[in-house]
């Protein structure tokens, strides 16, 4: 079954791996891949790992993956916000993600953006009211994923989305969502593959964040059974082009 990709976009949680476990046949599939001249990209909605982080996670656990073929939603945001050349920002998020903004001008107190990742416990009274404040008083919003829940970390959790929207309807304010299955990560992605859309190929375990995702910037979508899909996923008007029962499949595609 040749397809014809020339492009694969992989998301990482719940395709390659699991909650820290790899999948077996993941890293053998992407070096598969890699020695037939399959352009690889890695798009994770991951707004806590920058791209550097996440590649040296990636790679201590065996996937031959470059920094240049990772996007994380920090990393996209990251890319965004430098086209709006901002005066200021608030970058509400932790760990390594942060790194994606050290050239920015930080300044919590009067930002002209707010940028909304994971704030992990900092998603408190004191700082949500805070930003409920400052976007009254004429702060930007840009939230790095749209996603409400999370189930990556071993228990389901309130997640990035959910803060945002929360904004979002407490002030009647629109924020920008970058992450899938929004389509800025893609673009960030996209414009540096330098192949035909109809020839690129995402590959994920969720349909509202990566089949519909892919959709949105007219690239063919594959579902995994895997990680966070559940069979009531199916229960939509969207159908996958393809739908597999793990990674290791998606083999059948190239040979
Ligand atoms: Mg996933």
């Amino acid at each position: 079954m040749k397809a014809g990709f020339e492009g694969v976009i992989f998301d990482i949680d719940g395709v390659l791996e699991f909650q820290g476990k790899v999948y077996p046949g993941a890293i053998e599939l992407l070096d598969f891949l890699r020695i037939r001249g399959i352009t690889l990209r890695i798009l994770s909605n991951s707004t806590l790992k920058s791209r550097r982080s996440c590649t040296a996670k990636l790679r201590a656990k065996g996937f031959n993956i470059y920094e240049s073929e990772v996007v994380t939603a920090s990393f996209a945001t990251a890319r965004y916000l430098k086209t709006l050349r901002p005066k200021s920002c608030w970058v509400m998020l932790k760990r390594e993600g942060l790194e994606e903004f050290k050239d920015f001008r930080h300044d919590p107190e009067n930002p002209e953006y707010i940028v909304m990742g994971d704030y992990r416990e900092d998603f408190n009274f004191q700082n949500m009211n805070k930003a409920l404040e400052l976007l009254l008083k004429g702060a930007k919003l840009i939230v790095m994923i749209s996603e409400l829940v999370d189930n990556s970390m071993g228990g389901v959790e309130l997640t990035v989305g959910a803060y945002g929207k929360m904004l979002e309807d407490a002030t009647g304010i629109k924020a920008t969502f970058i992450g899938k299955p929004n389509k800025y990560i893609f673009k960030e992605a996209l414009k540096t593959m330098d192949i035909k859309r109809s020839k690129i190929l995402m590959v994920g375990d969720k349909i509202y964040t990566d089949v519909i995702g892919a959709r949105n910037v007219g690239i063919q979508a594959a579902l995994v059974r895997t990680g966070e899909f559940r069979d009531r996923d199916l229960d939509c008007d969207i159908e996958p082009d393809y739908i597999f029962s793990s990674i290791s499949e998606i083999k059948q595609l190239f040979s």
